[in-house]
């Protein structure tokens, strides 16, 4: 089952959607696949205060349905499906859906974002479901007046902790540097707020606990004359260390650097093939923040709908 396209977009973050948004006003009949998280990152995320135009906020699921909304009114094609393959050997480039539906789109527009990184502990798996999470918004409500620990010093692992004060007793932020890296405002939020205690220089060794976490093994200065093993007791271990872009499925032919990101070129979204771009975090690892997506996401559609005037398709 063949179906050809003139402008296919796969992900369906602030970068997928606002492509959508443009390419289908440009009267390219964009069709979008959502991939396995319709909405992306941002749906697990709670309050975006920093998106130009929402003075009080918005909530990530929120954002992402109106964006999706928008989309949809000027006709983009918004679908639920995973890509499982992708043959960008020539135009109009193959791409396979959930194993069996193949697109044939003129061009592409890859927007698959990132996802979340864990330590890599045979723990994280054997307690996986079982008191260890990437998300807090999606697991925080399971941990009410219990203890936890995000682990990682960034805005991410931040937010999380702020965002699980609100519902535990008590929050560890596990930093294995001797500061944050966040920025100054979230920084500030978390060290005034007296349920967390930011344990710096500590890595986490394995986690502990009959069924499910009970706590934590850390190491304090690893490699340090005055090195020092801490046990915490905890019931919920979130990570929030950063992500790994979504490359995989295209890596046979698409370029990327060493971490997975996809390579653009020339300021634009264009990537080492003719007619496929890339936008979003899936190609950004500085910015990657929902208006920079989205940003790229609408040079994308740009970027596409030239490309096709160009070719006269
Ligand atoms: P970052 O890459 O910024 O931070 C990752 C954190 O995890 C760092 O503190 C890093 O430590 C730590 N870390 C990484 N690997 C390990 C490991 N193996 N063991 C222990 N700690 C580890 O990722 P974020 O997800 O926090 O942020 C990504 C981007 O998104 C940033 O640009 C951020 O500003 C942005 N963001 C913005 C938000 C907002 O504005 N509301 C909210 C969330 C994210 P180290 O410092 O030692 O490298």
């Amino acid at each position: 089952m063949t179906e050809k396209v003139r402008c296919l977009i796969i992900g369906s973050g602030p970068a997928g959607y606002t492509a959508a948004i443009y390419a289908s006003r440009a009267n390219l009949s964009p069709v979008l696949y959502e991939g396995m998280q319709p909405g992306g990152q941002l749906t697990t995320t709670n309050e975006v205060e920093n998106f130009p135009g929402y003075p009080n906020g918005i909530t990530g699921p929120e954002m992402m349905e109106e964006l999706k909304n928008q989309a949809e009114r000027f006709g983009a094609d918004i679908r639920f499906g995973y890509v499982t393959a992708t043959d960008l050997s020539e135009a109009p480039y193959k791409v396979t859906v959930d194993g069996e539906k193949v697109i044939e789109a003129e061009t592409l527009i890859i927007s698959t974002g990132a996802t979340a990184k864990y330590l890599g502990l045979p723990d994280e798996t054997k307690y996986a479901g079982s008191g260890v999470s990437a998300c807090a918004t999606c697991d925080g409500f399971f941990y009410r007046k219990r203890i936890v620990a995000v682990v990682g010093g960034g805005d991410t692992a931040c937010e999380e902790a702020t965002y699980l004060s609100a519902l535990a007793d008590k929050v560890f932020l596990i930093v294995r540097k001797s500061f944050l890296r966040a920025s100054k405002i979230m920084q500030e939020r978390v060290l005034s707020n007296p349920k967390i205690e930011v344990l710096f220089e500590h890595e986490t060794l394995g986690l502990t606990g009959e069924k499910v976490v009970e706590g934590a093994n850390l190491v304090k200065r690893k490699g340090e004359a005055d090195e020092e093993q801490v046990h915490i007791k905890i019931d919920g271990f979130f990570l929030a260390i950063g992500h790994k872009p979504n490359s995989d499925v295209f890596k046979p032919w698409i370029e990327t650097d060493e971490v997975g990101y996809i390579k653009t070129f020339g300021g634009s979204t264009r990537t080492n093939i003719p007619g496929v771009f890339a936008s979003g975090d899936v190609a950004d690892p500085h910015y990657r923040q929902a208006i920079t997506a989205a940003g790229s996401g609408c040079m994308a559609a740009i970027d596409a709908e030239r490309y096709l005037s160009e070719k006269g398709i």
